[in-house]
């Protein structure tokens, strides 16, 4: 690694000590745009990445609620704005107990690029509380989203910020949230996506993250003279997005053979379809958020407690639970099985460590940033839905999403090239994400 990144990374960890997650994205973005620096010495000159490195607003607020015994809670809220260099701040909004500044300025960091990589004028911001959605009644999630709102609905708006969902967020509390934000707002407008259709929510939203996954490893796998028929697949996590990609790769021909849980994970060698997937969104709306019953409805499958899918040998690795999913004792598994192909669906899954050693064991990485831009992309059709007055059809938003995941992947590729990066494409990602952006704000002064 060069000085002039060092000097940012440097930076970033004095300002943010305690904020490991957030380090580790600053680092794996900025070692790979080191080349466009040296290109654009008036990138540096301008503090480009200085400002880049700090959230351009953070709010942080007290979220007081009563659960159904009567009893008070308080947690805390964020919303971290981070670059509104490409258009409003954009992103989700995450429930879970681990969250605190650092996963939030993680998610909103890579947001910037995975965002930009959509080609759409959307910017990048995170949110989220430190709540923990499991085992909560129906009535303690509405009253938690509805104090949540309370304070957040000053910060967003349609052309300001435009939260969604993530882990813990789905179509039941976008809806609660854009209720209590229509009511203290008094506007029905665009301010949130993953609206439920009959809230002027987009058709195919639910399934965007998945399907979008699917393509892009398809383009992958195409780039490197595979195909996606009759590859087996592990996945990992049992949500939203594991659901949408398991869909997706059936209707392709592969086989999906894992899924996983917090309580472990499930070998099915005979392959999660149909049936199996739609019990996916059973489990996932018992609100107990473990996967092992599937073993006992499904004879062909097998639960093993307390363990990762990633010892399980698979032609391709697609984790879509949450972030350092793999680390490096489960990449030096993977090489051991001869892994060729990982794909990222959740948000940084892989630790840079173990990055290092699969690429250095000849393992190709599709990065999550360019990967899972489906969710957000079609976010933005949402948005544009939602400003126009009309809706799109399921048939109008799978054909662009399709468009938008190969040029994703297309200029990643024509990123490696113009830098000599090889079949890099977490560089490639990186380098064409940053590069929109980097030029939008050197239009804008120094903001
Ligand atoms: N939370 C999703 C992501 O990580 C979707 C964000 C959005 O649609 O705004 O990209």
């Amino acid at each position: 690694m060069g000085k002039l990144v060092q000097k940012y990374i440097d930076i970033a960890k004095e300002k943010n000590p305690h904020e490991p997650e957030f380090l580790q994205t600053v680092e794996e973005v900025l070692t790979s745009i080191e080349p466009v620096l040296e290109k654009h010495p008036e990138y540096i000159k301008a503090g480009l990445i200085e400002r880049l490195i700090e959230p351009e607003r953070g709010v942080m607020f007290r979220v007081p609620w009563v659960d159904d015994k009567g009893v008070v809670q308080v947690n805390r809220g964020y919303r971290f704005q981070f670059s509104s260099a490409l258009g409003p701040y954009k992103g989700g909004i995450r429930f879970a107990p681990n969250v605190y500044p650092g996963i939030l300025k993680f998610l909103g960091f890579e947001q910037i690029f995975k965002n930009s990589l959509t080609g759409l004028p959307i910017g990048g911001g995170k949110g989220g509380a430190d709540f923990d959605p499991n085992g909560k009644s129906d009535a303690e999630i509405m009253r938690f989203c509805q104090s949540f709102v309370t304070e957040l609905y000053r910060h967003i708006g349609p052309d300001t910020d435009v939260p969604a969902g993530d882990l813990g967020v789905g179509g039941r509390e976008i809806g609660y949230m854009m209720g209590q934000y229509k009511r203290l707002a008094n506007r029905y407008d665009g301010t949130w996506t993953g609206k439920g259709t009959s809230n002027g929510g987009l058709a195919g939203r639910n399934e965007a993250t998945g399907f979008g996954i699917v393509f892009y490893a398809r383009e992958m796998l195409k780039f490197f003279g595979e195909e996606m028929e009759g590859k087996t697949v592990a996945l990992s996590g049992f949500g939203n997005v594991t659901w949408g990609t398991a869909t997706k790769l059936t209707e392709l021909g592969a086989k999906v053979i894992t899924i996983s849980g917090p309580d472990g994970y499930i070998h099915d060698p005979d392959g999660i379809t149909g049936k199996k997937i739609d019990y996916l969104v059973e489990l996932r709306n018992s609100g107990k958020n473990i996967c092992a019953p599937y073993a006992k409805k499904f004879k062909s499958a097998k639960f093993f407690a307390g363990k990762k899918p990633w010892e399980v040998k698979a032609d391709l690795y697609i984790p879509c639970a949450t972030q350092n999913e793999i680390q490096m004792a489960d990449a030096k598994t993977m090489v051991k099985n001869k892994a060729k192909f990982l794909c990222e669906g959740s948000n940084m899954p892989t630790t840079n460590e173990a990055i290092a050693y699969l690429q250095e064991h000849g393992v190709k990485i599709g990065p999550s940033k360019a990967a899972n831009a489906g969710g957000v992309a079609c976010s933005c059709l949402e948005m544009s839905q939602n400003a126009e007055h009309i809706m799109f059809t399921k048939e109008d938003v799978y054909r662009q999403l399709e468009g938008i995941m190969v040029n994703i992947f297309q200029l990643s590729v024509d990123a490696c090239k113009r830098y000599n990066l090889g079949d890099n494409l977490i560089a490639g990602a990186n380098i064409a994400g940053f590069e929109r952006v980097a030029e939008a704000m050197m239009l804008q002064g120094i903001v």
